[in-house]
């Protein structure tokens, strides 16, 4: 070790640091995200087997303890349609509120609104697919319909000081259409902007975003919409939900959507598996410094008794591994190495 080595190690460090602070001068994360829960709507409608309106209620209220404040809760749709959610009106009896809990449920069509509006909803989320195909699957109607019967429900929602949220399905690509042109995005986001909306979701139904599609597909609609709210929903149908989520956060988004446990899937989307789970998220984000104001711990617990309630195994991973300094019993040597 020579005598300049440390000067030498500390400009070689700070050229670095130079360096390395002009390339990602633009890129300053978020301090606080904000994650809205979507496993008991989005997770559990595909879900043949009822899950108990009590069980439910228990594991929002849980949910609601670790720290959660943002809820997909449930959806006014059919209850031929979804049997799974037939209880929307029940479940949201039994959830206790307290202070900052968001509780938003889904609802397709006015009747929807209708029930949303005389439950205990704080958010009525209404829904449509950027593609003519998803459409027809999901809402059976071309979408320049859907965008009509979303301009009656705003007339319908405008005495009403309940929030409201756009969200736009397969908005990163379609699995009947393959990619999505930017301009029907930027149109369908325009049309919530336009009628007062407070925020819009971009769905990633079946797992078709990549990290440059949401930067681009972000960029695009804040230039046009500078004030309005993005939420991000992906699914980790290909393995790369997070990746999607860190170029999110790279592009100042402060909104995700995500299932406990991963569970979830698209009943019209084939192939489609779960939503990015919700404490692998959390995890994520602990990790890089990014505050949800969730309770990590609390939350594995959640999922893990989700996990019992569905009977099988599902996707999260930190329940099953824990975060990175859960440590294991060394146990002395053993001297075998399998
Ligand atoms: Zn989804």
């Amino acid at each position: 070790m020579t005598d300049n080595a440390a000067p030498d190690i500390a400009s070689q460090v700070s050229a670095g640091t130079r360096s390395g602070h002009q390339e990602t001068s633009a890129v300053s994360l978020p301090d606080r995200v904000e994650i809205v829960e979507v496993g008991m709507r989005d997770g559990l409608q595909i879900e043949s087997e009822f899950v108990p309106t009590d069980t439910k209620a228990e594991i929002l209220n849980a949910l609601i303890d670790a720290g959660v404040r943002h809820f997909e809760a449930t959806s006014f749709v059919s209850p031929r349609a979804v049997p799974q959610l037939r209880d929307a009106q029940e479940v949201l009896e039994k959830v206790h509120k307290r202070a900052g809990v968001v509780l938003g449920v889904l609802a397709p069509n006015r009747k929807g609104v209708e029930n949303a509006l005389r439950s205990k909803a704080d958010e009525i989320v209404v829904f449509l697919s950027a593609t003519e195909s998803h459409n027809t699957k999901n809402l059976n109607r071309p979408v320049e319909q859907s965008l009509r019967d979303i301009e009656e429900i705003a007339e319908q929602l405008k005495d009403h000081p309940i929030k409201r949220k756009g969200a736009i399905a397969v908005a990163f690509g379609c699995p009947f259409e393959g990619d999505v042109d930017l301009e029907r995005i930027k149109t369908i986001f325009g049309h919530f902007a336009r009628l007062g909306f407070d925020a819009v979701t971009l769905g990633d139904t079946t797992g078709m975003a990549t990290p440059r599609l949401v930067r681009r597909t972000v960029e695009a609609l804040r230039a046009d919409h500078p004030g309005m709210k993005i939420s991000l929903h992906f699914h980790n149908t290909r393995g790369i939900g997070l990746v999607n989520v860190v170029e999110g956060l790279r592009a100042g988004v402060t909104s995700y959507e995500s299932s406990l446990a991963g569970l979830g899937g698209c009943p019209f989307a084939p192939g489609a598996t779960g939503n990015i789970c919700t404490e692998d998220l959390v995890y994520l984000l602990d990790e890089m410094g990014v505050d949800s104001g969730i309770d990590l711990r609390a939350l594995i617990n959640v999922a893990q008794r989700l996990e019992n309630v569905i009977g099988r195994n599902l996707p999260g991973q930190l329940m099953k591994a824990g975060p990175r300094l859960h440590l294991h019993d060394y146990g002395g040597a053993v001297g075998a190495v399998g």
